[in-house]
C-alpha cells in the first residue's frame, strides 16, 4: 500500500499526480476506484451529492390577519425575566372548553394561541386552523377540569411584570 492520501474536494482528481478525472453520472454515496490514465495510481473517491437552489419568487403569499382584532396581554419571557406585551389578537372559543378564555394573535408570520388570565402561549403553527386544533388537542389532552386547574394555578397576568 503507498501513503494515503486525502482531499476533500468538489472535483475528482488523481491524488498523485493532480489529473482531473472525469467523473460521469453518479449518486450520492457511490465509491468508485480509480486507477490514474496518467500516472498510473490508484485511489478511491465517494461520492457526497450537495444540492443547492435558486429561488424565484411567483406570486407573494397573504400576511396572517385577524378578525376584529382587539388588544390582548401576552407574557413574554428572556433571560432579563417576564414582561408583558400588548398585541392584537382574535378572541377564539374552543367548543366544549367555553370556560377558557383563549385568544389568537399573530407574530409576524406565525399564529399563536395564549390564555387570558396568565397571558401564557398554548401553542403556535401555520394558521388559524392549524393553532386551533392544536389548542383543542391540548385541551382534550388534560380535560376541562384539569384545564381549568392547571391555569389556576400559573401566575396571573395582573402579578407579572410591567407592560412594555
Ligand atoms: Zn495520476
Amino acid at each position: 500500500m503507498g501513503k494515503t492520501v486525502f482531499y476533500y474536494e468538489d472535483t475528482v482528481f488523481c491524488p498523485y499526480c493532480k489529473d482531473d478525472v472525469f467523473d460521469g453520472d453518479s449518486q450520492d454515496g457511490d465509491i468508485k476506484t480509480v486507477t490514474c490514465a496518467r500516472c498510473g495510481g490508484e485511489f478511491e473517491y465517494e461520492i457526497e451529492v450537495q444540492y443547492s437552489y435558486h429561488i424565484f419568487g411567483l406570486k407573494p403569499g397573504k400576511k396572517p390577519k385577524l378578525n376584529n382584532p382587539v388588544k390582548k396581554k401576552i407574557v413574554l419571557e428572556n433571560y432579563e425575566g417576564k414582561h408583558i406585551e400588548e398585541v392584537d389578537a382574535e378572541e377564539v372559543v374552543i367548543p366544549g372548553f367555553e370556560e377558557i378564555k383563549l385568544f389568537l394573535y399573530i407574530n409576524n408570520w406565525t399564529w399563536v394561541v395564549s390564555e387570558e388570565s396568565t397571558g401564557m402561549c398554548v401553542c403556535s403553527g401555520n394558521s388559524r386552523g392549524d393553532v386551533k386544533e392544536k389548542a383543542e388537542r391540548v385541551l382534550k389532552h388534560f380535560g376541562k377540569e384539569e384545564a381549568i386547574k392547571i391555569i389556576a394555578q400559573q401566575p396571573k397576568i395582573s402579578e407579572s411584570a410591567q407592560v412594555v
